[in-house]
């Protein structure tokens, strides 16, 4: 048995008290794991971003809004976990300020000046212990394999799980499982459901000590 640790869902990053940027992340990728991971007599504690689905009964749930605070309590969590799955859409980027009132229209162009927030999965990836694992998602267009490869190495990623684009807030998804020699070592296509219990099942035959 182990315990997981799942990023879920998007995040929200305020430009002021009533606008955010965020992406149409559903969480329902996360659900499922949670749900595959459960089955398999896991624990699962989620970190996640708002969203609309229901987790399933029996999952500790954290919630949050910005990728800051999903990476500062996934990193908490994570001190008693064996692995983490990464399958939120934390946001790329904030507004560099954040506007105490809500920003008034004044006849002109706004200009949004944007920095990077930190990455989870790979902050997570370089400071795992030993014994612990981390696994991550890769949403690609082109060039799908190399480019989850070069991920799964940039963020110190023990497996990869590449998707294309129709993966987001649909229910159904394709993957193909890579590991860090960059070998495909399984794929599938189904409900988000059916492909998380094929990923739970590697991460459980790869990963997990018996
Ligand atoms: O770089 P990209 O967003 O394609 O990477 C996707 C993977 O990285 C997913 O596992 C996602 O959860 C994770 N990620 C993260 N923090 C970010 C951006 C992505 O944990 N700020």
């Amino acid at each position: 048995m182990a315990r997981i640790l799942i990023t879920s869902g998007p995040t929200r990053q305020y430009l002021d008290p009533v606008r955010y940027l965020t992406n149409a992340s559903s969480g329902r990728m996360g659900r499922a794991l949670a749900q595959a991971a459960l089955e398999m007599g896991h624990e699962v504690v989620m970190v996640s971003g708002p969203v609309e689905v229901e987790y399933p009964a029996g999952v500790e749930i954290v919630w949050v809004t910005s990728t800051e605070e999903m990476l500062e309590k996934s990193r908490e969590v994570y001190e008693n976990c064996d692995g983490l799955i990464g399958a939120a859409a934390p946001c790329d980027y904030r507004p560099l300020r954040v506007e105490e009132n809500k920003i008034a229209k004044d006849g002109h162009p706004l200009v949004l000046h944007l920095i990077e927030t930190p990455d989870v999965v790979a902050t997570i990836g370089s400071e795992k212990r030993p014994d612990q694992w981390t696994v991550g998602f890769a949403l690609e267009t082109e060039d799908q394999r190399f480019r989850a490869i070069t991920k799964m190495e940039r963020k110190s990623c023990d497996l990869m799980v590449l998707n294309g684009p129709e993966a987001m807030n649909s229910l159904n998804n394709q993957i193909e499982i890579l590991d860090p020699p960059g070998n495909m070592i399984k794929s599938a296509r189904g409900t988000k459901e059916e492909v998380a219990q094929v990923i739970l099942a590697t991460i459980q035959e790869i990963l997990i000590p018996s």
